[in-house]
């Protein structure tokens, strides 16, 4: 708003103020000059409407002025007391606009923009008027000395409800009316848009709401025009108020304001005339606060009902909207489950949800096909739940197994055998915990038929573990002829082709070696994979000396830089020693194997106890391993120094992840911050078991029991 508009509302609002204050002189009620109506709501309503105003100085300039102006032209009242008049005004309209501010700073001229929408902007409205009329009233009467009286309290009843009722009516209609303005661009653009809307909502309006209005006004009109224009002093106005009731349930809110107001001026006329239900109140002053009550009273009970049902159908289209999107959203959320149902439902692996107690809260068909030989585990010796050996779980080990799926379980193979599958069918169970909110968890496991998979594995690892034991005996025999045709041709005297005979057989010497190499490793990846696992106590700290002992002689023996160990304390696992000393072998031998040719290959070996586990870690100097490759690296035959004269056949690794994992470990590869490669390994830690010693010492001794000792577990285990 820029100054010239500014100053332009102020004098539009100082007319309407010194209208006010003409029209209220005429509602004088009797010869002591006490006016039925006051331009408190005038004055409040205007400093609302400037809350913003650029030239703000300028309202409080010329509402005092005008009302001294006027009450100096109309009056004979000394300028200071006119003066005193007009400042209480300003200090009453500048109060009503800081406590509305403060309850409902939504409102329009309160700070936002809104009418009135519910009771609670109605209770918030009345507050900031009847705290306002307290102020203006007590100052009021306090001023009355400028009169050269003093102060007659008796007054402050007559100028608190006088203010109250004038701030109560014109500040309602000034929310509403100032909300209209403010927000009519947006709501019509224009004057003709305004008209437009209005004759729409005329013609769109049924024929009996038409008459209902008209017949609410005809009837409240008679009714009052009755109650307050008969002269027989009939005390009529709870047959008025009841009908306030009715055009407040009616009728629209801002009708409903406008109806209030025009049956306020008609009781107002009414009573200056001596005539209505008020009239026969002798004492004036009594008479003017018993007319300004009935007007608070039936503009606060008219407004109160009317945005009580405001509220209501706001409230009841909200929820109308909200039901609408939520049973939209409960049919999206149905499509989608009966979608997932039909998914989950044609998938050929199992699906089910296991919750904390072991129930299932859902599974599909594959599921319960997959475990079928499962519900005679119990009954029957010869179908439920095996390992891949053969053997049976039993029902501890099944609770043991359920807990461990509830937990996570990857890749875990299990043989189940049903009377429509008594060969049986080889089930990978996978599991993912689902934690819950409250703390407990459910699992989704997922099943798949690897039962073929399986079988073509075995089936290609037995033929190769047979073919490579098969092959050793004629490669043995190559040898043997290679040494003695050697051993022939180092006798016999020079001859020009001689030297390239002997390096011919030296070439088929070291290719020999070479297929030996590959066939040990393809014997090895059988073993680890098929031998019998024997878990017993291992001293880790001598198998890994021994080793280190071994490749330090090798590497003497074979004129190559003797490695550097560093071992730090190991302790001790539950493993089976041969298969234990072959991973590990093969990690240090790798170790000291890809390290660059000028460099002397320096290993790290260390180990702790972590919980059930041992984690080991073998790190070295050596070339490392390359980018991305730290996973790959332990699959059959995989390679990533094919280059640079390093010997192997990439079967290696392979062992050793077998080997790990049939001993529920885990084995990764990755970078030594200080240059080369770190192995970790993890296997479970050797078992122990503590037994209380009461009469020697208080607490507990720890002892090795007779498995963990080194008694192997019976022959025939496999993990
Ligand atoms: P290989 O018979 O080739 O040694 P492995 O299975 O033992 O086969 O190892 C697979 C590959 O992993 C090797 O070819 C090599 O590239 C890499 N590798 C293994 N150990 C190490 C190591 N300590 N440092 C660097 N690379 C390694």
């Amino acid at each position: 708003m820029n100054y010239r508009r500014s100053l332009a509302r102020t004098a539009l609002f100082a007319l309407v103020y010194v209208a006010a204050v003409l029209i209220g002189w005429q509602t004088v009620l009797g010869p002591i000059g006490t006016g039925l109506m006051w331009p408190a709501g005038v004055a409040a309503v205007w400093f609302c409407a400037q809350r913003r105003a650029r030239a703000r100085w300028a309202d409080f300039v010329a509402l005092p002025l005008a009302l001294t102006l006027t009450v100096q032209a109309t009056h004979s009242a000394s300028p200071t007391a006119a003066l005193a008049f007009g400042v209480t005004s300003v200090l009453q309209a500048l109060i009503f606009c800081w406590l509305l501010s403060y309850w409902r700073p939504n409102l329009w001229g309160a700070g936002g923009t809104e009418p009135m929408r519910s009771p609670t902007d109605l209770w918030g409205l009345l507050g900031a008027a009847l705290g306002a009329s307290l102020c203006g009233a007590a100052v009021g009467v306090i001023s009355e000395q400028l009169f050269d009286v003093s102060p007659d309290w008796s007054n402050f009843p007559l100028y608190l409800t006088r203010y109250t009722a004038s701030i109560l009516v014109v500040g309602s209609a000034g929310v509403f009316l100032g909300s209209a303005v403010t927000t009519f661009r947006l709501h019509y653009g224009s004057v003709g848009g305004w008209w437009w809307h209005c004759l729409a909502t005329l013609l769109n309006t049924p024929l009996w709401r038409i008459g209902e209005y008209t017949g609410i006004v005809v009837v409240s009109t008679g009714a009052y025009l009755i109650g307050f224009g008969t002269t027989a002093q009939l005390p009529l106005t709870f047959v008025l108020l009841s009908l306030t009731v009715l055009v407040a349930t009616r009728l629209s809110t801002p009708f409903v304001l406008l109806h209030n107001t025009v049956m306020a001026a008609i009781a107002v006329q009414y009573t200056i005339r001596g005539k209505g239900p008020f009239s026969y109140v002798t004492d004036l002053q009594t008479q003017t606060i018993l007319v300004q009550i009935f007007l608070a009273l039936v503009m606060v009970v008219g407004l109160a009902l009317a945005l009580g049902r405001d509220e209501r159908n706001t409230l009841m289209a909200e929820l109308a909207v909200e039901r609408a999107e939520l049973a939209e959203e409960q049919q999206r959320a149905a499509a989608h489950a009966d979608l997932l149902a039909t998914i989950i439902d044609s998938m050929a692996g199992g699906l089910a949800v296991v919750e904390p107690d072991g129930q299932l809260s859902l599974r599909n068909p594959a599921f319960t096909k997959l475990l079928s030989g499962f519900e005679h585990q119990a009954t029957d010796p010869v179908f439920g739940l095996f390992r891949l050996d053969g053997t049976r779980y039993s029902e501890e080990e099944i609770a043991h197994l359920r807990a461990h799926i509830c937990e996570e379980a990857q890749d875990l193979d299990v043989l189940v055998r049903s009377p429509d599958m008594k060969e049986g069918r080889i089930v990978q169970i996978t599991a993912t915990p689902l934690p819950h909110r409250d703390g407990t968890r459910s699992a989704v496991v997922i099943l798949h038929d690897v039962t073929d998979e399986r079988r073509h594995r075995d089936e290609l690892a037995n033929f190769a573990g047979v073919v490579a034991h098969d092959l050793l005996n004629p490669l043995s025999s190559v040898d043997g002829w290679t040494t003695v045709a050697l051993a022939a041709l180092s006798d016999l005297p020079p001859h020009p082709n001689l030297d390239q005979a002997i390096a011919d057989l030296t070439r088929s010497t070291r290719a020999s070696e070479r297929m030996r190499g590959l066939i040990d490793d393809l014997l090895a990846y059988t073993t680890a994979r098929d031998a019998a696992v024997a878990p017993a106590t291992v001293d880790l700290g001598a198998v890994v000396a021994d080793i280190a002992e071994a490749r330090t002689d090798a590497a003497v023996g074979g004129e190559k830089p003797a490695p550097r160990f560093t071992i730090g304390e190991l302790p001790p696992v539950e493993a089976d020693p041969v298969l234990l000393r072959q991973l590990l072998d093969n990690l240090i031998g790798n170790a000291i194997k890809y390290t660059a040719a000028e460099i002397t290959p320096t290993l790290t070996i260390t180990g702790h106890q972590d919980g059930d586990m041992v984690e080991i870690c073998i790190a070295d100097n050596g070339i490392g391993i390359p980018a991305g490759q730290h996973d790959a690296i332990f699959g059959n035959f995989h390679r990533a120094h094919t280059g640079g004269g390093y010997q192997g056949t990439g079967l290696g690794l392979a062992i050793c992840k077998r080997i790990v994992e049939r001993h529920n470990g885990t084995i990764t590869a990755a970078d030594n911050p200080g240059g080369g490669s770190c192995f970790t390994v993890t296997l479970p830690a050797a078992v122990t078991v503590t037994l209380p010693l009461p009469d020697a010492h208080p607490g507990a001794a720890t002892v090795t029991p007779l498995r963990a000792a080194g008694r192997p577990s019976p022959p025939g285990r496999r993990l």
